[in-house]
């Protein structure tokens, strides 16, 4: 059904500045941007020229049902983090738990203006139906290490996901997700190479987190990073999204410089969990495509992407005494059309006829907006704006969240169901 959004003040990355337009939808897609007052027809909305229509954000890197390890062992370095709260909890999720802590990152990701997101995780079957139950869109992986007695099955389900999944309703791209080079041996790497390119799909994979990152990798006693990524086949892959990268050295950007390969910065999880500051501006200018995410739940503590950006770009000018890096409309292409690229949605990101109708209606009749005009509207949206600001948040043509509610979720009953799962998920028992 077509729906007429009139009178809204436009604007997406490649943009110079705003204008305020009639957008007229179609099904999943944007069939017409056309001036305001031009296009004819009972309008769904309107925006009164104070309403913004931007592309909904895509969070290049996470793990959705990490929302039910929340809050579990704050301040601790990331091994002892990861060995005496994390994986302990994480060996008690089932399909269940998965499903629920899913739909929570849904409700979150949604009212804060994300339509898209990219996942690593466990019961990704549960994260595909929250998926397709909830209407967002998504790049799915499962986070691929050796089974315990070193077997492949985990790359085997990767694949089933892929084959059941891939393409679903249009909101869903399977990638393979080996977990990292400290946890995936280098054979093991180069057989999910292959079977990624044997199938056709893109990898999401961590890559030099932290220091000891790449000295706790077997590659690492024969082979550079960048030499490992080589001879595994990774830089043969559809499309490799490198998750953190903080550790990359700067000799070797432009080995990354690739079309198919895409960094995933993080940097609220890298601060927060000390990791450091990846040099994102110096990679951009080396031809990088660098896109944005959240993390884990557990680590960030936010899956708020007005966040990550706001912080993305004071990082940079602050890391580097320097207040011209990393410029409003560069943070919000990193937090929109570059993340969709690198998940395989060539037309989303960006708001353009025959793109998908993926965008949020952010309400600048706000106090802290006073002085927004059609030039200055970048900066309003990045340094000053907040998530609080969505009104509405829509993906393919779908209004899944409207002035604090969720047509398809009930926050209610996921909020009681959420609660109730922690609580077993954390008891001793
Ligand atoms: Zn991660």
């Amino acid at each position: 059904m077509p729906k007429l959004y009139k009178n809204v003040v436009l604007w997406d990355a490649e943009r110079e500045s705003a204008s305020l337009c009639d957008v007229l939808t179609e099904g999943a897609e944007i069939a017409k941007i056309a001036p305001a007052g031009t296009l004819d027809g009972e309008a769904a909305f309107d925006g009164r020229g104070g309403t913004a229509m931007l592309p909904g954000f895509v969070n290049a890197h996470g793990h959705a049902a990490m929302t039910m390890l929340r809050g579990l062992g704050e301040e601790l370095p990331l091994m002892e983090w990861l060995q005496k709260k994390i994986w302990p909890v994480e060996n008690k999720l089932d399909a269940e738990t998965a499903y629920i802590g899913a739909q929570l990152a849904l409700m979150e990701m949604l009212s804060t203006g994300t339509t898209c997101f990219a996942d690593m995780y466990f019961f990704m079957d549960s994260v595909a139906e929250a998926v397709l139950a909830g209407g967002m869109r998504a790049g799915l992986s499962r986070g691929i290490v050796p089974s315990q007695d070193g077997g492949r099955e985990r790359l085997d389900e990767n694949l089933k996901l892929a084959r059941d999944y891939d393409g679903a309703n249009g909101l869903i791209h399977v990638q393979l997700g080996p977990h990292a080079p400290y946890t995936v041996p280098t054979a093991f790497m180069t057989e999910i190479a292959a079977a990624a390119k044997e199938n056709g799909l893109g990898v999401q994979l961590h890559w030099l987190e932290t220091k000891s990152d790449w000295p706790l990798s077997d590659g690492s006693k024969t082979m550079n990073p960048e030499e490992y990524l080589e001879k595994t086949g990774m830089t043969g892959v559809k499309h490799l999204l490198l998750a953190h990268c903080v550790w990359m050295e700067k000799e070797k950007f432009p080995f990354y410089a690739r079309p198919n390969i895409t960094v995933a910065h993080n940097p609220k999880s890298n601060w927060k969990l000390g990791s450091g500051t990846a040099p994102v501006c110096a990679m951009a200018e080396a031809g990088i495509a660098v896109s944005l995410g959240t993390d884990g739940a557990s680590s960030n503590n936010r899956l708020d992407m007005w966040d990550e950006m706001r912080f993305a770009s004071l990082a940079q000018k602050g890391a580097n005494l320097d207040p011209t890096l990393l410029s409003a409309r560069d943070a919000f292409r990193m937090a929109t059309v570059a993340g969709a690229r690198a998940l395989g949605f060539e037309k989303t990101g960006l708001l353009r006829e025959g793109w998908t109708a993926d965008f949020m209606l952010v309400d600048l009749d706000k106090p802290h907006y006073v002085g927004w005009d059609l030039e200055n509207l970048p900066g309003c949206i990045v340094y000053a704006g907040s998530s609080a600001d969505v009104k509405a948040t829509v993906v393919a043509g779908e209004t899944l969240y409207e002035n604090g509610s969720f047509t398809r979720l009930d926050k209610e009953k996921i909020t009681a169901q959420a609660n109730a799962a922690r609580k077993r998920l954390t008891s001793q028992a």
